[in-house]
């Protein structure tokens, strides 16, 4: 097949860890007969700096005339005092909001040749995990009305207010149950339906989809207990689904369990709108243009492609196995603890590779 990618090379080591990732998909293309269309796009402080703009007019068309979006990292101290709407930050929230990419994927798993570096109990981390938690990114508490206002005898008062719609809730759930099915069955759909009004909302509109998925095995839990549950025994999780904010939490906890930041990817995505992959690290300034970033995250992030947006689950658990047997053999950056010599961004690339 043909797939036309958009490359959002970024800013700091994004444009290094993108050329490695898109190293192995070509790897990867020629092993299984795929070839690619790039499509380079503008986007970050490197836009502003080149266009006065981090989200310069033509970025939102050429990713949408894409079947998929990879991105390294955008911003960096460089911009840090521009105004708001000029940060690179600022053209992440657009793009998002303009793909309409609604579900973030955050696979938190423990590498096996890894176990070392995970900070759970030795005969947990033995045992390993891989959890998948979908966080939903465009409503409830981040997005609600938020005031501040001036009380007669309290001091000064503000509230924001938390907003979830069936529909909203409806799309994500389905995709939880989806999710599953490409993996071990299980969805634990996380809330705080003891207190919240839109967390009964969210629990009855699961209900009704599970109903719908009697493959999946299905069940509710509070977000203090699953906050408690992760780093108790996080091998019990598949698929985690949850609101925005609990989310935005309990995704830092989970990826915390596997090690290094330098190994993490995400995807988000939506409905018939391509879907933006990208490694949870940021544009690491202290160490760009040194060839030390670790590129697994942003090769991990194509394997999501794979199996996420392109629907081949060979292609991404061929690059899966190849990061695996990279890591077991011993190769490390210099952000994985380890003895010897760690390896650079592009020989890491390099062996990755090799192994497909
Ligand atoms: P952002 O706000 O863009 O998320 P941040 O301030 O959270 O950025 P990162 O850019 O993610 O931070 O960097 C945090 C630390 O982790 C830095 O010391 C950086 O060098 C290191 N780091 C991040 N990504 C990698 C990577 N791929 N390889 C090695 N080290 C990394
Ligand atoms: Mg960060």
């Amino acid at each position: 097949m043909n797939f036309k990618i958009a490359l959002i090379r970024g800013d700091g080591i994004g444009p290094e860890v993108v050329e490695e990732a898109v190293g192995v998909l070509e790897t990867v293309g020629a092993r299984f007969g795929h070839s690619y269309e790039w499509i380079d796009v503008l986007m970050g402080g490197c836009a502003y700096d080149a266009k006065g703009t981090p989200y310069p007019e033509g970025t939102k068309e050429a990713c949408q005339r894409a079947d998929a979006v990879l991105l390294g990292a955008v911003g960096g101290p460089k911009w840090d005092n521009l105004p708001p709407a000029l940060r690179p930050e600022k053209a992440l929230l657009a793009i998002r909001s303009d793909l309409g990419l609604y579900a973030n994927l955050r696979p938190a798993a423990l590498r096996p040749a890894l176990k070392a570096a995970c900070p759970l109990r030795s005969d947990i981390a033995d045992k390993g995990f891989d959890l998948m938690l979908l966080r939903e990114l465009t409503g409830g508490i981040y997005f609600g009305e938020r005031k501040r206002y001036q009380t007669e005898d309290r001091g000064e008062e503000a509230s924001d207010l938390m907003k979830y719609s069936e529909m909203e809730i409806e799309r994500i759930g389905r995709r939880a149950f989806e999710l599953a099915r490409l993996r071990r069955k299980k969805v634990v759909s996380v809330d705080k339906a003891n207190v919240l009004e839109t967390s009964r909302l969210w629990r009855a509109v699961m209900h009704r989809l599970a109903a719908e998925y009697p493959d999946v095995a299905y069940s509710d839990m509070l977000v203090d207990n699953c906050a408690m549950q992760l780093v108790r025994d996080p091998s019990f999780f598949d698929v985690l689904v949850t609101e925005n904010m609990f989310g935005d939490i309990l995704s830092d906890e989970a990826s915390m369990l596997t090690g290094s930041i330098g190994l993490l990817p995400s995807a988000s995505i939506g409905d018939r709108t391509p879907g933006l992959y990208e490694p949870i690290h940021g544009s690491a300034p202290d160490i760009a243009g040194q060839d030390k970033a670790n590129p697994v995250a942003a090769i991990l992030s194509a394997a999501m492609m794979f199996r996420y947006s392109f629907r081949l689950a060979g292609e991404a658990a061929a690059i899966e196995k190849a990061v695996d047997l990279a890591l077991s053999s011993g190769c490390r950056t210099a952000d994985m603890a380890g003895s010897g010599a760690p390896l650079g961004t592009r020989e890491m690339g390099k062996i990755i590779r090799g192994n497909i």
